[in-house]
C-alpha cells in the first residue's frame, strides 16, 4: 500500500502497544499485511513501463510523500499527534520495509541482501493475486476504504 496508508497504522500500533520493541515489530508485520492486499495501480505501472522512466516512478513517490506531510499538517493541527517512543518505534517499523528497497534503487547501489529482500517484497505483493496489478478504479478506492477505516479508528481513541 502507499505509505500514507502504512503511516495510519503505525500511528494506531504506536498508540496501543506499550512497548517500542513490540510496537516496531508490530508496525513491521502490518506493513506485509497490508502490502499483501492487492493494491497496485495497472494503468499507472502501464505508464511507468512505456519508456521506462525513473522520473514517473518517482512521481508517485513525490504524491505519496506530499500526503503524508498533509497527514501530518492535519493531526497536528487537530492535536493529535504526539511523538512519542511507541508511535515513532511503530513508525519506523511501517516505513522501513518500503525504504529498504527504495534506497538501492535512489542510490543506485547493489546489494545481494537488499536484492534478496526486494524480491521478498514484491511475493508478499504477489501473494494473495499474482498478477500484482489490479485497474486504478479499484485499487484507489480499495486503499482509500483502508486509509478511512484505520485513520476514523485512530481519531476515535484518546
Ligand atoms: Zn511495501
Amino acid at each position: 500500500m502507499y505509505l500514507t496508508v502504512h503511516m495510519v497504522s503505525g500511528l494506531l500500533i504506536g498508540n496501543q502497544i506499550g512497548n517500542p520493541w513490540l510496537a516496531f515489530l508490530m508496525g513491521v508485520i502490518s506493513h506485509f499485511v497490508l502490502d499483501a492486499i492487492p493494491h497496485d495501480i495497472r494503468e499507472l505501472n502501464e505508464w511507468q513501463n512505456r519508456d521506462n522512466n525513473k522520473k514517473k516512478q518517482a512521481i508517485e513517490g513525490y504524491f505519496d510523500a506530499f500526503f503524508i506531510l498533509l497527514l501530518t499538517i492535519f493531526l497536528l493541527s487537530i492535536n493529535k499527534l504526539s511523538l512519542g517512543q511507541t508511535t515513532v518505534s511503530a513508525l519506523v517499523g511501517v516505513f522501513m520495509p518500503d525504504l529498504l528497497w527504495i534506497m538501492p534503487w535512489v542510490f543506485n547501489y547493489k546489494n545481494k541482501w537488499l536484492e534478496k529482500y526486494e524480491n521478498f517484497h514484491l511475493t508478499v505483493h504477489k501473494l494473495i493475486y499474482k498478477k500484482i496489478y489490479i485497474t486504478a478504479w479499484i485499487a484507489i478506492p480499495l486503499q482509500l476504504a483502508f486509509f478511512l477505516i484505520l485513520f476514523s479508528i485512530y481519531l476515535s481513541i484518546e
